[in-house]
């Protein structure tokens, strides 16, 4: 993009930029290429005007949470990457009256900011999120969760941007929240507010304790990684676990230069520093081809890939 095309494009607004921003580096994998433009705007406006503007120029936009379910390609990605975790995109209210509670929180939220600070303050809600990364506004796409429940379960609305810069709000009925899939629109999800019950502090500090420590136990959470690679296939109207597929066809411990199917859940890749993004794909479309030879599941991934290159492996 020329420099005249770039300050038209970002000129007057409230943002920080970089330029040529090593995103890769920056996501739970720590490998991966560059983004043409990493823009963190300073409030919801300048957002909009930026995604209006990027819509009228057709400039590709994505949007980057804490980058704990990514995989950015080698060659990096081209036009405007977002990332909202200046203090406007942070902050949460919350509403304590009644026997619900309520919390306003923007979507750049930590989410393990956001579990430990209910927990302290007796209210639960969020303590099922236990020891997942990443932001509200990735837990709200991916409705990130597990065993123990997931992130929808606490939604009472979504506030959003669609990519032409038009603000959703939706509730009820125009919310739904499946295995690792929301109904939220594509766009830029601003915030939501979650509902949240009053509780003794020490009991729900307890399960937010509980459930970390259940998920530390089978997960390499210490590795860099994605979190599982593959979404559970249903088989016979039955959810099957990636990993038990992918550990029966013996690949742990499976290896393309720096990625590994982990030996602790057969489901995490984990990547050394000297790993590309590429090995991650090479890897896991091996992982598919021979699950596929070995039970005839077909995985799918539950990594987002970012890729702008038609001839790489993608899995
Ligand atoms: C050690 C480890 C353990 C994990 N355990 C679990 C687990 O138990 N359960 C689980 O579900 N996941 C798990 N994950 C995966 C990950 O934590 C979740 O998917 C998380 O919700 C990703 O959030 P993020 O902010 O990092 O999103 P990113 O990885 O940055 O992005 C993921 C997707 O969300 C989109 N997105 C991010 N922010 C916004 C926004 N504001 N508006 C619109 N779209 C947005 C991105 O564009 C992208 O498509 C784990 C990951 C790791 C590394």
């Amino acid at each position: 993009m020329t420099r005249e095309a770039r300050s038209s494009l970002i000129g007057d607004l409230q943002i920080e930029i970089e330029f040529d921003a090593p995103i890769g580096a920056r996501t739970w994998f720590g490998i991966g290429g560059r983004a043409e433009m990493l823009i963190k705007p300073k409030d919801e406006t300048s957002l909009q005007t930026l995604l209006r503007r990027c819509h009228q120029s057709a400039t590709p936009v994505r949007v980057l949470g804490g980058g704990a379910n990514l995989l950015v390609d080698d060659s990096g990605v081209d036009g405007v990457v977002l990332q909202l975790d200046q203090e406007f995109f942070t902050r949460r209210r919350y509403n304590k009256d009644g026997e619900v509670n309520r919390m306003l929180a923007m979507a750049g939220a930590d989410l393990f900011k956001l579990v430990n600070e209910t927990a302290r303050q007796g209210l639960d809600g969020l303590s099922q999120l236990a020891g997942i990364p990443g932001t509200l506004g990735g837990a709200l796409r991916m409705n990130a969760g597990g065993s123990f429940g997931d992130t929808g379960q606490a939604v009472e609305s979504v506030s959003m941007l669609d990519m032409e810069g038009n603000r959703l709000d939706l509730q009820g009925d125009a919310l739904s929240f499946g295995y690792r899939a929301s109904s939220v629109p594509n766009g830029i999800i601003l915030s939501a507010i979650l509902r949240l019950q009053p509780d003794d502090p020490m009991a729900v500090r307890g399960r937010v304790r509980e459930i970390f420590a259940q998920k530390s136990a089978s997960q390499p959470m210490a590795d860099n990684s994605a979190g599982c690679a593959f979404r559970n296939p249903t088989i016979d109207d039955v959810q099957v676990p990636a990993g038990r597929l992918i550990d029966e066809a013996g690949l742990k411990g499976l290896t393309i230069g720096g990625a590994t199917v982990s030996e602790r859940h057969a489901n995490f890749i984990s990547t050394t520093p000297q790993a590309t993004a590429r090995d991650v794909m090479t890897l896991m479309r091996q992982v598919q081809e021979r699950v596929l030879d070995h039970s005839g599941a077909k995985l799918q991934p539950e990594v987002v890939i970012w890729c702008d290159d038609p001839g790489a492996p993608m899995p």
